[in-house]
């Protein structure tokens, strides 16, 4: 079986080495030293003053909401995993959505004005697969109007825009270190800010609302991560840049293995640095990306229908028709990418693909059994050798 992603571990010695250091200390949560060793290892990495490590992207989301103490209307996108949209009804704001760019996915800057209102208080927007949205544009606008900034840069671990971490832009910037990101503390998460009043608040936030042994001077919530979290994370920081290597390596394989193939990639814009998070392709037609999900199926092979379903058609929301987000809601599909891939694999991958698009099945019985016929010639084992039977 392939799935879509698979958790990168490291190697269990090198957990276990700060398991035993978290037994001689008996200290397990509560800003303990590995928690310190990470947010303090991090900020070198990704070379920024402030950040917080919390539990988890979603609260990290609630956290930066909280803090900025955002009202009314936050403009959004509907293009994004179901806890951005999640985050603000939890806040008991109101989900604005504007629709998406059909080359980059991100919301589309030229659409933010016309959305704004007197209740405005903020954009949310995220940087889709980990691709940076057109920050300055976005910040342009917010100036204008007096709006906040919220980056979900839940995808974008190593990411970086105008040679700078994407975590340092907007008012708050928060991510996901969840397992099947590309760098994870097995559940976890972060806020950013370069501001350190608000660092201070947020800090407060995560820890129930003290503010000093017995005071408590705001609502807050626990959202503080543990010893054994920390642990991962630092394992898996040693190796993060092999994993950003691999999976460039693996997705330019990918894109030139599939030139044929009638799908569109996200496009990259020249001042970003990508970081390979995921492997999406939009094909041209729904038909065309269900006939090659359920063919790589019948292979042991699972792609990923992400995002999906427009948040904007949420039971819970105010439905709203997004164009351009409903058509790539349904055509868009992500391909298995993660560190342990191999070229093998990846390839037979491909040639599947590329051959539902040479011998679509139609609708028409002679067609459906040429289709047929084609699928039983080739029988696909799980460990990326085809072996023909015919
Ligand atoms: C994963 C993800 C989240 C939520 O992160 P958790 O750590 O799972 O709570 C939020 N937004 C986006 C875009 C994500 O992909």
């Amino acid at each position: 079986m392939i799935p879509v992603t698979k958790p990168y571990l490291p190697k269990v010695e090198e957990f276990e080495n700060y398991i035993r250091s978290i037994w001689d200390r008996q200290w397990l949560t509560n800003n303990g030293p590995l928690v310190n060793d990470l947010e303090l290892k991090l900020k070198n990495y990704l070379n920024l003053d402030y950040l917080l490590y919390v539990t988890n992207g979603t609260t990290a989301l609630q956290i930066a909401i909280k803090a900025l103490e955002l009202k009314g209307e936050i403009i959004t996108t509907p293009f994004s995993f179901v806890a951005t949209t999640n985050s603000i009804l939890w806040q008991e704001c109101e989900p604005v959505y504007v629709d998406i760019d059909p080359e980059t996915f991100n919301i589309d800057p030229d659409k933010i004005e016309e959305a704004i209102t007197s209740k405005t208080s903020a954009i949310l927007a995220t940087h889709v697969y980990g691709n940076p949205c057109n920050i300055d544009a976005i910040q342009n606008i917010a100036d204008k109007y007096g709006l906040k900034v919220i980056y979900d840069a839940a995808h974008c671990f190593g990411t970086k825009y105008k040679n700078k971490s994407v975590f340092e832009y907007g008012d708050i910037s928060t991510t996901s270190f969840h397992a099947t990101k590309l760098f994870h503390t097995i559940e976890g998460g972060a806020v950013f800010t370069k501001n350190p009043e608000l660092l201070e608040k947020m800090a407060f936030i995560r820890n129930f609302g003290y503010c000093g042994p017995d005071t408590f001077s705001l609502v807050g919530i626990n959202a503080k991560n543990s010893e054994f979290h920390a642990a991962m994370g630092l394992c898996n920081l040693m190796h993060v840049d092999a994993i950003l290597e691999r999976r460039k390596l693996l997705s330019l394989h990918y894109r030139e293995n599939l030139k044929r193939l009638k799908v569109k990639f996200q496009s990259l814009d020249s001042d970003r640095d990508y970081n390979y998070a995921y492997c999406p392709i939009l094909f041209d037609s729904e038909e065309l990306m269900h006939a090659c999900m359920t063919k790589l199926e019948l292979s042991g092979i699972y792609c990923r229908r992400y995002f999906f379903p427009s948040l904007a058609t949420l039971p819970f929301v105010n439905h709203k028709s997004m164009p351009v987000c409903d058509s790539v809601v349904k055509r868009i599909l992500c391909l298995p990418l993660y560190d342990s891939l191999t070229i093998p694999d990846l390839d037979m991958i491909s040639r599947i693909l590329l051959r539902v698009q040479q011998y679509p099945v139609r609708n028409s019985t002679k067609q459906k059994d040429f289709g047929g016929l084609i699928a039983n010639r080739i029988e696909v084992s799980i460990n990326g050798h085809e072996k023909k039977i015919n």
